[in-house]
């Protein structure tokens, strides 16, 4: 079975360890959000690519979910002490390796796909980890600043996620580059040729949000003869983690878990699911969504461990066969 994903980083990533140790058969490929990609020091960083590969690889690191695994922090406490420029974003030392590695080829004329395929490749990925797009595009987020000119400001997503923790107010959110942009080598194959499209657990705005506005992918998703089944991110009306509730009123939607299952809509009337599943909290959700076209079922959706998230996936693929054209 083919199985093709839509994914960012740690929820993505979590999701994707219970889906393989519920089907270890499985030939999945991840297409990977780069909406989040930045350049800090002159290094390339694909933040939510490293942690699917590390995450998947076996080199994360457990408890903060992103990152590497007996990470060590010398070169950002250095960059710290020259106090000369800004440095919010947390570079370990074992990370820089691979930014440094990506970086270089970038620089060499490898395209990001190629040097995914390198990253990759050391950690010997059970599934194929492709980027959205080779184009760079980079998700900025305007916000109310009173002290700007025309009380605004316009930052890098990830300037205003981890550096501001999403605690300024949101006007508009853009991913910039995108509509020059085409879909990576392989992309729109993995979605038209798939059995199964997945939406894991993953941030809609910012994570799944890009990669459908890549052209051509929303369009190749709605014509894939394979079911969409997703799996909701928002529980009991907050994000499980993260800060998700930020974003999703600043794109017109509701921090539910109908309310993000209406926003990608019904394939029935031009949206994109033919199921979603909701946490059993929310389970008095299930008649709204599937009034709306789409099948729903109310299970457990905390990835607490692997046996409870490989029991999600199984539940996700149940229901792709029972709403399978
Ligand atoms: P990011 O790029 O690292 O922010 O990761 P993703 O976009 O893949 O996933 C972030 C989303 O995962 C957030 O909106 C969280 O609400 C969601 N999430 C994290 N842990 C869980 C969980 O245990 N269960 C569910 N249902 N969602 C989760
Ligand atoms: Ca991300």
């Amino acid at each position: 079975m083919r199985i093709t994903l839509l994914a960012g980083g740690i929820g993505a990533a979590r999701f994707l360890r219970g889906l393989l140790a519920d089907s270890p058969d499985a030939e999945v490929t991840v297409i990977g959000n780069t909406g989040d990609d930045l350049t800090l020091y002159g290094l390339q960083v694909s933040p939510d690519l490293d942690t699917v590969m590390y995450t998947l690889g076996g080199g994360n690191d457990e408890a903060k979910g992103w990152g590497r695994a007996e990470e060590t922090w010398n070169a950002l406490a250095e960059i710290q002490a020259y106090d000369a420029t800004a440095s919010w974003f947390g570079l370990g030392d074992r990370d820089i390796g691979t930014h440094l590695v990506r970086t270089a080829m970038l620089d060499d004329g490898h395209t990001l796909s190629e040097v995914t395929a390198t990253l990759t490749a050391r950690w010997n990925l059970p599934v194929r980890l492709v980027p959205m797009t080779d184009h760079r595009v980079e998700t900025h987020v305007t916000v109310e600043d009173p002290d700007a000119p025309e009380g605004r400001r316009r930052l890098h997503f990830q300037e205003y996620w981890v550096r501001h923790h999403a605690s300024l107010p949101v006007i508009d959110i853009e991913v910039e580059g995108i509509a020059e942009s085409t879909p990576a080598p392989g992309v729109l194959e993995a979605i038209s040729e798939a059995d199964l499209i997945l939406l894991p657990p993953s941030n809609p705005v910012v994570s799944i949000g890009p990669i459908l506005a890549v052209p051509g992918v929303r369009d190749a998703v709605l014509a894939s003869p394979a079911p969409v089944v997703g799996l909701s991110p928002i529980v009991g009306g907050a994000p499980v983690r993260g800060m998700a509730d930020k974003l999703l009123p600043a794109i017109g939607v509701d921090t539910s878990a109908a309310g993000v299952a209406l926003h990608f809509g019904a394939r029935s009337s031009g949206g994109l699911l033919d199921a979603w599943l909701v946490d059993e909290r929310d389970a008095d959700a299930v008649p709204r969504i599937e009034e709306a076209g789409i099948a729903a079922r109310a299970v457990p959706l905390m990835m607490t461990d692997v046996p409870a998230v490989a029991e999600m996936a199984r539940v996700a693929l149940d229901l792709a066969d029972a709403v399978r054209r």
